[in-house]
């Protein structure tokens, strides 16, 4: 029988335990499921590429069935290149649904053997975002159970070095 191999896609700047939920529930779908970081220079990352791959692994270890790879260009190319014919991609709220259709039609225009998949979290995780997550550790707010601690630890450490960068800053110019 044929392995059946999804991809799921993100920028995961850092990895939440919203994400974490999305992968257990396409392992069930899936035999391997590749997490594929987009390596986007228009967006300014908190974390490298290789240190969110660092912490995913971290995470989920070395399984060979939820292997962790970055990729650049069209996200059906790098589907076809690992053997995927799933794409997952989670849903929270109603917002995420009109650009994560238009991106699912795209990508089945451009190669229809490959379907999308959405699958949706848990309630507790609906409101949690890599955006929100950072936003909230940046302003001094507590991120406990919504990141795994390992990546809560980095995330406190990474904005605090922002933070002193900031200050030296202003420093200067005074
Ligand atoms: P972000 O977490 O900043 O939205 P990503 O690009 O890393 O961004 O997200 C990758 C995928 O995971 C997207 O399909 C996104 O909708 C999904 N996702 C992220 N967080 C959640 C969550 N809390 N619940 C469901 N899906 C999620």
């Amino acid at each position: 029988m044929t392995e059946r191999i999804a991809l799921y896609p993100g920028s995961f700047d850092p990895l939440t335990n919203g994400h974490l939920d999305i992968l257990s529930r396409a392992r069930r779908l899936a035999d391997r499921v590749v997490v594929a970081i987009l390596e986007n220079d228009a967006k300014t990352p908190l974390f490298t590429v290789s240190e969110r791959i660092a912490m995913i692994h971290e995470i989920v270890g070395d399984d060979p069935a939820t292997p962790v790879r970055s990729f650049s260009g069209l996200l059906v190319d790098f589907a076809k290149e690992v053997g995927a014919t799933l794409i997952v991609r989670g849903l929270r709220a109603v917002s995420d649904y009109e650009y994560e259709l238009q991106m699912a039609l795209m990508n089945r225009r451009l190669t229809p053997s490959i379907e999308t998949v959405f699958l949706m979290a848990k309630e507790e995780y609906s409101y949690v975002s890599s955006r929100l997550v950072k936003e909230v550790a940046r302003l001094g707010g507590d991120v406990t159970g919504l990141v795994p601690e390992a990546i809560r630890l980095r995330l406190v450490e990474r904005v605090g070095k922002e933070l002193l960068v900031e200050k030296s800053k202003v420093k200067g110019r005074t």
